[in-house]
């Protein structure tokens, strides 16, 4: 049996995939951590189908299950094609309002899913179009 601590759900962002790497060899998540990537993060978690929905809480139950995974780390990034595409934000403090408030509710979910699971929250600032500086903050 192999078991992990962590699920970690981010983007598919490219821009981040290097950055996400190294923040989470920086803060003790290597090799202990499954990595659910999808566009928009936890985004079709909170406003997709039913189907899916329980597609996403069926993936991250691969994890509890068959790794023993206790805790989620949901990872949401600024300037991200997948929200700007369903939302018309006037800056980026909507932006990250938006995302936010999905967080909270992908929280939710998951928790009513699982309920021994915690649920950790990361915020990732873009400061460039093309990621090479970001900064990470524990939400
Ligand atoms: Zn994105």
């Amino acid at each position: 049996m192999h078991n992990c601590s962590t699920i970690i759900i981010h983007c598919i962002d490219f821009r981040l995939i290097n950055k996400i790497r190294e923040w989470m060899d920086q803060n003790g998540f290597k090799n202990d951590t499954d990595v659910l990537s999808l566009g928009g993060g936890i985004k079709e978690l909170v406003d997709g189908t039913k189907e899916i929905q329980e597609f996403i809480l069926k993936q991250i139950g691969i994890s509890y299950n068959l790794h023993n995974a206790r805790k989620v780390v949901l990872m949401q990034h600024s300037d991200c094609g997948a929200y700007k595409t369903n939302y018309n934000f006037i800056d980026g403090e909507a932006e990250f309002a938006q995302q936010l408030e999905d967080m909270h509710t992908a929280e939710e979910m998951i928790k009513n899913y699982y309920d021994d699971i915690v649920v950790e929250k990361i915020w990732i600032q873009m400061k460039d179009p093309h990621g090479e500086e970001v900064e990470f903050t524990n939400l």
